[in-house]
């Protein structure tokens, strides 16, 4: 297969990790017989410096044209950087805001899982964290509460803010769909997550998302309540295949599955829209404080990576060969200095791509 990718370096520790993956996607299509064709493109802190802003039409347009984006990371030090002198619109982040929007990327999806061999980075207790637990963290990005009307006024002399939460049932039932097709993938189970107790729009999420169940008759749908799913993430997490959820609920819940998961080092995600097409990132940011030095941790880029061999290739036999490249480095004891712990040996950020390639 032919894989055409745009590939965004970007700032920090970026330009390290994602050379791991393209390392590891080289080493894919060798064995596998397929061709990652990449072409570079600038956001962030080197766009600025490059270009004056934060992503150029142009290199929107290269993106639009490829199957897909492979992501670093963006970003400088927040405090003593000065991009971040720049108004909003021309900072760094607004090259992510700006790319997300003009690709249509509604899907976020963030796997959770814990690894055998990093189980004591787990802040559980460890009885949990030995029954392991591996999810799909799947949050609808661009709809809600963090994209409707919102005003602050003074109401009879009190100052009062409203924010509006607003979902349309096409929002909501692209990507449940999304949802569906990747429990599908998995362990064909969905756990759909709303305050149907409360808000109009979660009943009308949950409505929906009955109806597109009703096309997936293998997936076992179940519905929870937001404050109850937040406490099942550090009581059970070991009952969770794909969670799917609206925006905010999604920001929180996430960031708490991730937590639970260990080393942000370790983290990888996708953003999808309604076709194949997707940007891949780790969820990490670009690092300032080890940028350059060889140290960054590439499982979460390379990870990446392989979400897109599965999700806009389908390619999952080639995916599976990524993942098991990764456990089997972690089980052979090479650690990078983020997950290091005593008794496994230090590695760079090269040798651990180095490393994971042998194995693929
Ligand atoms: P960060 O994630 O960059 O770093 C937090 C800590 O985690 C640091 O100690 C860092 O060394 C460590 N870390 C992160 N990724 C690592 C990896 N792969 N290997 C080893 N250690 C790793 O968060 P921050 O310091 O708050 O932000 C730094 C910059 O990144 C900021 O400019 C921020 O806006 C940006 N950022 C970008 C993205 C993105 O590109 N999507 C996401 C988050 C933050």
């Amino acid at each position: 297969m032919q894989c055409n990718l745009a590939v965004i370096k970007g700032d920090g520790i970026g330009p390290e990790v994602v050379t791991e993956a393209m390392k590891v996607l080289d080493t894919v299509g060798e064995k596998f017989g397929h061709t990652f064709d990449y072409e570079q493109i600038l956001m962030g802190g080197c766009s600025i410096d490059a270009t004056g802003v934060p992503l150029t039409d142009e290199a929107v347009a290269v993106a639009k044209s490829k199957d897909a984006v492979l992501l670093g990371s963006i970003g400088g030090n927040t405090s003593t950087s000065p991009w971040y002198k720049l108004p909003p619109n021309l900072r760094p982040e607004a090259g992510l805001l700006k790319i997300r929007k003009e690709l249509g990327l509604f899907a976020n999806l963030r796997p959770a899982n814990l690894y055998d061999e990093l189980k004591e980075a787990c802040p559980l207790k460890a009885e949990i964290a030995e029954r392991g637990f591996d999810m799909m963290m799947m949050r609808e990005l661009t709809g809600g509460l963090y994209f409707g009307e919102r005003h602050t006024e003074e109401v009879d002399g009190v100052m009062t803010a409203v924010d509006t939460l607003t979902y349309n049932e096409n929002e909501i039932r692209r990507i449940a769909i999304k949802a569906f097709d990747i429990a599908m993938k998995r362990r064909k189970k969905v756990t759909s997550v709303d305050k149907a107790n409360v808000l109009d729009s979660s009943r009308l999420w949950r409505k929906v998302v009955e109806e597109v169940a009703k096309d997936y008759p293998e997936v076992e749908l179940e519905h929870m309540l937001v404050d109850n799913c937040a406490m099942q993430l550090v009581k059970d997490p070991a009952q969770f295949d794909v969670v799917l959820t609206e925006n905010m609920f999604g920001d929180i819940l996430s960031d708490e599955a991730s937590m639970i998961s260990g080393s942000i080092g370790m983290l990888s995600s996708a953003s999808l829209n309604e076709t194949k097409f997707g940007m891949y990132e780790p969820s990490g940011g670009s690092a300032p404080d080890i940028a350059g030095q060889n140290k960054a941790n590439p499982i979460a880029t390379i990870l990446s990576a392989a979400m897109m061999l599965r999700y806009t290739f389908d390619l999952d036999k080639e995916a599976d060969a990524v993942e098991n490249a990764v456990k089997t480095v972690l089980k052979d004891g090479y650690r990078t200095i983020d997950i290091h712990s005593e008794g496994t040996q230090l590695v760079s950020c090269s040798e651990m791509g180095d490393l994971i390639c042998e194995r693929i």
